[in-house]
């Protein structure tokens, strides 16, 4: 499979967000390696990923699926330290990412490949019923929700298709533990096995048989 495009490359890396180069290119390359059908992103923020996962499922022949409520988590709020004041809507006062992913797809060209999903995890849960051949899980990094993530969305990855995880810090002192405690839980339910590791991103692969959890 081809590489990300020096186009899209450029779209992305334009774009804010939280992945750095390495891994955005770990996380293209394992994408582009899954089977066509239906990839799930949660966590969209402006679209950062977005980029690179609908780079990939262009090239792979897939539909990406990306979920976010847009209004920013805990560490994104006034006051925590991953606040960028410039994209708070001034109507809400809240923060307001879903112009800015809009804006990401249009320069990307990627509106006919990628659907944006607007509403929490918990919401769209409960109506979600699609088979994933991808599922990229970097939403809200509580154990709460990263734990429910992982229980809502990870029975639907079929046997031999791919789950990535992102900010997986092992190291308490690097970073929060709980995308690190979904890891030990895949792995650890005999699910998945770990195919890849690169920075804060695992890569893992759905086992033949049975969901467990
Ligand atoms: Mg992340």
């Amino acid at each position: 499979m081809p590489p990300l495009s020096e186009d899209l490359a450029a779209v992305a890396s334009a774009t804010t967000g939280f992945l750095p180069e390495d891994e955005a290119r770990a996380l293209y390359d394992a994408a582009v390696s899954a089977p066509a059908g239906t990839w799930l992103e949660v966590g969209t923020y402006c679209g950062k990923s977005t980029v690179h996962l609908g780079g990939a499922a262009r090239a792979a022949g897939a539909q990406l699926v990306t979920l976010d409520h847009h209004r920013g988590s805990e560490e994104n709020q006034p006051g925590w330290e991953w606040h960028d004041p410039s994209l708070v809507d001034p109507y809400t006062g809240r923060l307001e990412t879903l112009p800015s992913l809009r804006h990401t797809l249009w320069d990307a060209g990627l509106d006919d490949v990628v659907t944006a999903v607007v509403g929490s995890t918990q919401q769209v849960a409960r109506w979600w019923t699609s088979p994933l051949t991808f599922l990229f899980l970097d939403g809200n990094h509580t154990e709460e929700v990263a734990q429910h993530d992982y229980a809502a969305f990870a029975r639907y990855v079929m046997p031999g298709a791919l789950l990535a995880v992102h900010d997986v810090f092992e190291d308490p002192a690097d970073g929060g533990r709980p995308p690190y405690n979904v890891v030990l839980r895949a792995l650890g339910s005999g699910a998945f096995v770990q195919e890849q590791q690169c920075g804060s991103l695992r890569v893992l692969r759905r086992t033949a048989g049975p969901w467990q959890d």
